[in-house]
């Protein structure tokens, strides 16, 4: 097919790495892949993958709790932090070999060490190999961002949390987003005390303010702390392995046993050597390319995180999945970006696509918005307080469903069907003419008033 070594060399095995390679493969190219790490990249191994077994083992406090009411008596029932992470941890240990078979069964050649780019169409193994490839992929994801304050090397993060010895008593969680909030549930579930603290004063920018104000309120009632407007000023660590985090402006410093940073992730661009080529960066260090995922330098492609486009999984993997037909398919292929749904695994979660109420004032001027406040059935049984909220945003001059966000649980379940009608454009109307699925959750988006 080409003079080079390979069609495609692509670095990093996660989510759009191994897509493209695999895809790519399945057209003919002759495809090498370098993984420094392990494959499956972010989301199988340190990431969405083992995060949502966590939610899961640590609502099961919550269900034992609930028992009762319906019924049951669970006697003795206890935790072992060690159980759950062993066994979480062995599933991400089968999951990263089925990624590696897909590359095998594929003949996609592995190669277990760090690349670097030196030159539009080589890289160079640790090993000191150089490899030549006509197209060279980068899909190295990104890397949370610690704060630079003294003794931040005491904290965690989310790569560590997955293989903590013991669980914290108490843990600070620096940040207000994803991150935060999701280990925020799952620590709190388990038993740590948390107390969540971010620099500026809401959590969850981006996502409508009734639905996050929704989590607040709730959280706090569970018992999670939460401070605002405060910036860490540093991390100390006391003789008896106890933190104390400690913040500018004079707030009272917090004792903690661990504290994680939860502040963003950053593109992992970081020595790889795209200034060799010429490959061009932003002022974030992400990698910026075309809507065919092309950099400025026309062998170099590169998709996912390490873009900075959309920091998620499913879009990563359509980039890869576009990059491999526009390529080697003879399909030149966009990803569409519009309306991508979204969720937070926080207890409860929430989930949204499309416009928030306030994004659809600013650009439709119009709007009408409809709500559902319940009490979920089985709350009401198990004489939880929590309720849910439903929110649909019309354009008031089509009835078109602009967006749609939802905190109550499984939320994520529901508003992945419903983010195809939002998709379609469909109205309200169309969703009123659906006939209630009683009794559920989800048939309060049919009957939303
Ligand atoms: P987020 O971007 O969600 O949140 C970052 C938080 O850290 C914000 O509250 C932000 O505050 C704060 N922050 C940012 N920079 C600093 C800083 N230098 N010092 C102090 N605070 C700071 O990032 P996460 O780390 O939670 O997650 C990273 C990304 O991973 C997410 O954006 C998401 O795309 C993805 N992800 C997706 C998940 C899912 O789909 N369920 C789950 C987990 C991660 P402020 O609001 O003031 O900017």
């Amino acid at each position: 097919m080409s003079d080079f070594e390979f069609d495609l060399f692509v670095i990093g095995a996660g989510s759009g790495g191994v897509r493209a390679a695999r895809v790519s493969a399945g057209y003919g190219a002759r495809v090498a892949v370098a993984e420094e790490y392990r494959v499956g990249g972010t989301c199988v191994i340190r990431g969405c993958v083992p995060k949502k077994m966590l939610v899961y083992g640590s609502h099961f406090a919550e269900d034992l709790e609930d028992a009762a009411r319906f019924g049951w008596t669970v006697e003795n029932a206890k935790f072992d932090w060690k159980t759950l992470r062993d066994n979480v941890l062995a599933d991400v240990d089968r999951l990263n070999g089925l990624y590696q078979n897909t590359l095998d069964n594929n003949k996609v050649t592995t190669f277990h060490e760090r690349a670097t780019i030196t030159g539009a169409n080589e890289v160079t193994l640790a090993s000191g190999r150089a490899v030549s490839a006509k197209y060279i992929l980068v899909a190295t994801g990104g890397w949370p961002v610690v704060p630079n304050i003294p003794g931040a090397e005491h904290g965690i993060t989310s790569n560590e949390a997955f293989h903590l010895e013991d669980l914290p008593r108490r843990v600070v969680i620096a940040g207000g987003g994803y991150i935060a909030n999701e280990f925020a549930g799952i620590f709190h579930a388990l038993g740590s005390q948390v107390t969540i603290v971010n620099r500026s004063d809401q959590i969850l920018r981006g996502y409508d303010e009734q639905i996050r104000d929704r989590l607040l309120q709730i959280s706090l009632t569970k018992g999670i702390d939460f401070r605002f407007n405060a910036p860490f000023d540093r991390i100390e660590k006391r003789d008896d392995g106890c933190l104390v985090a400690h913040f500018k402006d004079g707030k009272p410093p917090i004792e903690c046993d661990a504290v994680m940073f939860a502040t963003g992730r950053t593109p992992n661009t970081d020595g790889l050597g795209l200034e060799s080529a010429g490959v061009a960066i932003n002022d974030k260090g992400a990698i910026v390319v075309d809507a065919h995922s092309r950099t400025n330098v026309k062998s170099i492609y590169a998709v996912g995180d390490v873009t900075d486009r959309v920091q998620l999984t499913p879009v990563a993997i359509r980039e890869g999945h576009a990059f491999a037909d526009t390529v080697f398919g003879g399909n030149p292929r966009t990803v569409d970006y519009a309306c991508i749904p979204s969720a937070v695994f926080s207890n409860p979660p929430l989930a949204g696509v499309g416009l928030t109420e306030s994004q659809a004032r600013q650009q439709l001027g119009q709007i009408k918005v409809y709500t559902s406040d319940f009490r979920p059935m089985k709350n009401v049984l198990a004489g939880r307080q929590e309720r849910s909220l439903y929110k649909m945003i019309c354009d008031a001059a089509t009835d078109r469903v602009v967006g749609l966000h939802m905190i109550s649980p499984d939320a994520p379940e529901i508003l992945q069907a419903a983010a195809i009608a939002v998709k379609a454009g469909l109205t309200k109307q169309a969703f009123d003419d659906t006939v209630a699925l009683h009794p559920s959750m989800a048939e309060e988006l049919v009957l939303l008033k």
